[in-house]
């Protein structure tokens, strides 16, 4: 049956559909490639019950919002305290690939930006490489409640092409952030940006970190509750890189996003909410992610500090 935010849903689609500002990623043909007036929104809520509005079964790689998940099952593995050992929580207010560390921690700012991700990717668990992306994977598929597989032509062009990200991998080596072989956890960061999902999937697995932790249609714990609080606040202030400043003033939500288009926020203890869109603005957010999000967040009053 349709109801209120069914009709909100189309309405903010039907708005941001017309906005075409924005550039595809080009870093890797295979970004450069997709169809770039694609978009979708999907909303699930903790009850299991998922609203959809445009393509919401087209399928892009995750990418960058691959970050908290990994983050949150490297603080499942290595508890809280070894982690913020080796990275911070403080917002960057630089790009995402920026290759840099903390002048005084000398550790990375974040896990949202690329040195703070390929640390959390060097700290998952298991005893070869295949072992830990095979549990980053069974972990990523457990948020969304169905089997996600790695997409083999993005992954080899991000391996191709990713020397800046081998240049962040280094940088930590020699600061001893990593101190096993730092392309291995490179190597684990592309497999996981890599992986593939659609709109549906990650609304579902917004709505898994919105409901505490546990898959609200499975029903499966993926993470503990307080490392779901870590996370979200993570979330809040760096998930959307040099440009976290203005979402959380306009939108009010711990949220991510990824150069595949994918935008992800969430209401704690209510809704996850997904959208993609392909084309980027200069900080690499989906132009008509950032703007769907804005209009749901003010349409159905979503802003946390917002008091009715
Ligand atoms: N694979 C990309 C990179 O590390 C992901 C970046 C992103 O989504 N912001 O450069």
């Amino acid at each position: 049956m349709r109801n209120v935010v069914d009709d909100i849903v189309a309405e903010v689609v039907a708005v941001c559909r017309e906005n075409r500002a924005g550039a595809l990623a080009d870093y890797i043909p295979e970004l450069a490639a997709v169809a770039p007036d694609t978009f979708s929104l999907c909303i699930a809520t903790t009850d299991g019950y998922v609203y959809e509005s445009g393509d919401p079964a087209i399928e892009f790689t995750i990418q960058s919002i691959s970050k908290p998940f990994t983050y949150g099952l490297a603080l499942s593995d290595r508890g809280l305290a070894a982690v913020a050992a080796k990275i911070d929580v403080e917002p960057s207010g630089e790009p995402f690939n920026e290759i840099s560390l903390d002048p005084i921690t000398e550790r990375p700012r974040n896990p949202m930006i690329n040195a703070g991700a390929i640390t959390s990717a060097s700290l998952i668990a298991g005893e070869d490489a295949a072992e830990r992306f095979e549990r980053l994977r069974t972990c990523f598929s457990d948020y969304a409640g169905r089997e996600l597989v790695m997409n083999d032509a993005v992954y080899a062009s991000e391996a191709r092409t990713g020397h800046r990200n081998r240049a962040i991998g280094h940088m930590l080596r020699s600061f001893d952030i990593i101190t096993d072989n730092p392309d291995d956890a490179v190597d684990l960061y592309f497999r996981q940006c890599s992986i593939d999902i659609t709109c549906r999937d990650l609304a579902l697995m917004a709505a898994t970190l919105a409901n505490n932790g546990t898959n609200p249609v499975t029903q499966q714990r993926v993470l503990a509750p307080d490392l779901v609080e870590r996370v979200l606040s993570v979330m809040t202030t760096c998930g959307m890189y040099d440009a976290a400043g203005d979402w959380v003033a306009e939108v009010g939500l711990p949220a991510k996003s990824g150069v595949g288009g994918g935008v992800l926020a969430v209401l704690p203890g209510q809704i996850g909410i997904a959208v993609h869109s392909p084309r980027l603005d200069s900080h690499g957010n989906s132009v008509r992610g950032v703007q769907a999000c804005r209009e749901l967040s003010k349409k159905l009053e979503l802003h946390f500090m917002h008091v009715t």
